[in-house]
């Protein structure tokens, strides 16, 4: 890391190859012999380079806006191994997504399933459909990330979706073969992914009693990884062989949409310490990352373990580590214990590969940091840091009509 953070600078978010890899084929290995795609769920991490690797490894993409389709053409993914998600795809979108062959949508409303049926119709074409179904059911994770409550603006109630695919001849250039499903993220409980899979298939059945067959369901991701030390995710092996089991004999595809748990233990934010500041009550360090870089703290109150890249075994200190943005909000640790730095020493924010270069902003005009993939002794730049110049891309003061397209 440390050569890492001489060659690229600071901050700069770092991956492992090795560890994307490891996950995703413990997904793959788990379904093996039942017919199966996972869908890696481009959102957690659109960085190029991370889903050229994940194409290159046989995996299929979850998206959620044409943009997302767009990065993973670029990087060289199947489209025919695409699925297409999201409550609010715009006719623009739902085009580009046709027109490029993509393998199946999971509407989530009859309103889209009505513009879908239209635009698929003057295209000529005739995708295959899942209607996302939401199951209400909780789960315990951050009230942001949690989506299959009734009051959530995803997916379609049971017997809305049941309509809609017992009315399919209104809708003839769809093919109405799949079901989906996604209740949130970092679950740790997978008891509510089976009790979501039993819902399910009872609808699944009840339809192919009334001559609806569907063929291929989509779970959606959600697996919880561990941000703490103490904490124990589910294994994704364990997890995945269940998934196998309960559907096993059924007469079904099953598709899979991890984000998380394939590349957030991937990855780290390696940031440097610019001070140490000792305030009246409490201790500062101040970092040369922020939370224009992961928004996850502030946004999620979510803990981030922070090691010293080099430990020097120095005494324990306690910390508030904070970036250089205006906001009191702007924290990556609070009140943490941790062994005492010094300027200049690098840190490692742990568990940030999922979340957090993506949700990165230009705020307090903050070029976004770089990123790397790490494999074997050799680290390559996938991303380059943003100068002042990429920060006014665009930009006109007088709106001239060269910017204005
Ligand atoms: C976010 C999302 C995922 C991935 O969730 P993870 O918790 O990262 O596994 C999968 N499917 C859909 C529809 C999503 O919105």
């Amino acid at each position: 890391m440390s050569e890492v953070a001489q060659r690229f600078g600071t901050p700069c978010y770092v991956y492992s190859t090795e560890t994307i890899a490891t996950n995703y084929r413990a997904y793959r290995d788990a379904l093996g012999h039942l017919p199966h795609e996972v869908h890696y769920s481009v959102k957690a991490n659109g960085s190029l380079g991370i889903l050229s690797l994940l194409a290159n490894l046989g995996a299929g993409f979850d998206i959620v806006s044409g943009g997302e389709l767009f990065r993973v053409l670029k990087a060289g993914g199947d489209p025919a191994k695409v699925v297409f998600s999201g409550v609010g795809k715009t006719a623009a979108e739902l085009e580009y997504a046709l027109r490029s062959g993509i393998g199946s949508f999971n509407c989530e409303s009859q309103e889209e399933v009505e513009l879908l049926d239209k635009i698929a119709g003057q295209l000529e074409a005739r995708p295959v459909v899942a209607l996302r179904v939401n199951p209400d059911i909780s789960t315990e994770t951050h009230p942001y990330i949690a989506t299959g409550l009734r009051d959530h603006k995803f997916g379609i109630p049971f017997k809305a979706a049941e309509r809609i695919y017992r009315d399919a001849e209104r809708f003839p250039h769809l093919r109405f073969e799949s079901i989906s499903c996604h209740i949130g993220s970092q679950i740790f409980d997978t008891g509510v992914f089976f009790e979501v899979l039993e819902k399910v298939m009872a609808l699944v059945e009840r339809l192919r009693g009334a001559g609806v067959f569907i063929c291929q369901l989509d779970l959606g991701g959600g697996l919880g990884v561990s941000y703490r030390r103490d904490e124990n995710a589910p294994s994704i092996a364990e997890y995945a062989a269940g998934l196998a089991n309960a559907v096993e004999g059924k007469d079904l595809r099953l598709l899979i949409e991890p984000g998380r748990s394939i590349v957030g233990p991937a990855g780290i934010l390696l940031t440097q310490v610019v001070y140490r500041k000792i305030a009246e009550s409490k201790e500062f360090i101040v970092v040369d990352a922020a939370m224009n870089d992961l928004i996850r703290p502030a946004l999620y109150q979510s803990h981030h373990e922070i090691i010293p890249v080099v430990d020097r075994n120095l005494e324990v200190l306690n910390a508030d580590v904070v970036g250089p943005v205006c906001e009191t909000g702007d924290f990556l640790a609070r009140d943490r214990r941790m062994p005492t730095v010094d300027t200049g020493d690098l840190l490692a924010v742990c568990t940030a590969g999922a979340y957090g270069f993506v949700q990165a902003s230009n705020y307090n005009a903050r070029p976004r940091a770089a990123e790397v993939l790490v494999e074997g002794s050799k680290a390559k730049l996938i991303r380059e840091r943003e100068s002042y110049e990429d920060l006014i891309r665009g930009e006109t003061i007088d709106g001239d009509s060269q910017s204005a397209s």
